[in-house]
């Protein structure tokens, strides 16, 4: 569960990583569980092999099959390590020596030199925050770069199990709070957001609504955000979103305040 505006602890690091650094064994000594779904090398500090790591370990596959049926992306064969630790204090004591500016984070990934790793330690509602940091970890596989706002949208769209991705997401009641204000989210101001220290709380609602809006939204707003992934793909230059937008979307703005009124 979300809090209306979503908690900074979610925020992620992306930063190059020493492979040299990665370690084989966990602070606790050797990983518990360790095996690979598809591209994620899982590693583990607790069982998995029980009905909500089972659970657990079939959201591997679903994630990037929806990552990239939905965003029209296909992520790359480069493997994603994945270390699950079993709480909070071998979680810090890991990244310590590791990546010690994100040991504070609840959650966390990082984009290595030789490959993406995500950190994540058990808790309630964990499954959450792996989504959230795969979600991450398979687009920079599928992307050259990827914006700021848009990586952290799309990380706030799929980290919800996929039954609640399209109206039960807590971002969605945090927006029509939002609408008694005079909501008016910018996207250029998101645009202009150049590092996570940059983005608050209502940036990430903000991140994900336009997400939200461009996936659910009119057919026009969802083939110019298709365009726009496949022209990063492909190394072309591609600008702005909102400057897209603005030139093939009339009202864009209003138009996205009517999609949240209508999702009432
Ligand atoms: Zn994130």
């Amino acid at each position: 569960m979300q809090p209306p505006v979503p908690s900074l602890s979610l925020l992620c690091v992306l930063i190059a990583l020493c492979g040299s650094l990665a370690g084989s064994t966990s602070a606790r000594g050797e990983w518990i569980d360790q095996r690979t779904v598809d591209l994620f090398e899982i590693r583990s500090e607790f069982s998995l092999d029980d009905d909500s790591g089972h659970s657990l370990l079939s959201e591997f596959r679903r994630l990037r099959d929806d990552v990239e049926s939905i965003l029209g992306i296909k992520a790359s064969n480069d493997p994603i390590e994945v270390n699950l630790f079993a709480g909070r204090s071998t979680y810090q004591k890991h990244l310590a020596v590791r990546v010690p500016e994100g040991a504070s984070r609840v959650a966390l990934y990082v984009q290595g030199s030789d490959r993406g790793r995500v950190y994540v330690f058990r808790h309630r509602g964990y499954e959450v925050d792996v989504r959230h940091e795969c979600t991450h970890a398979l687009l920079h596989n599928a992307l050259p770069y990827v914006p700021l706002w848009l990586d952290e949208g799309f990380a706030e769209y799929f980290e919800v199990p996929a039954s609640q991705r399209a109206t039960g997401h807590e971002h969605l009641k945090s927006v029509h709070r939002a609408m008694f204000l005079r909501w008016n989210p910018s996207l250029t101001e998101l645009e202009s957001r150049r590092d996570l220290s940059e983005m608050s709380g209502s940036d990430y609602r903000d991140s994900w609504a336009w997400v939200h809006y461009l996936l659910h939204g009119p057919i026009e707003s969802r083939q110019v955000l298709s365009n726009y992934l496949y022209d990063i793909r492909i190394g072309n230059p591609a600008g702005m979103l909102s400057e897209r937008l603005a030139q093939n979307v009339p009202g864009v703005r209003s138009q996205m305040t009517r999609h949240f009124q209508n999702l009432k």
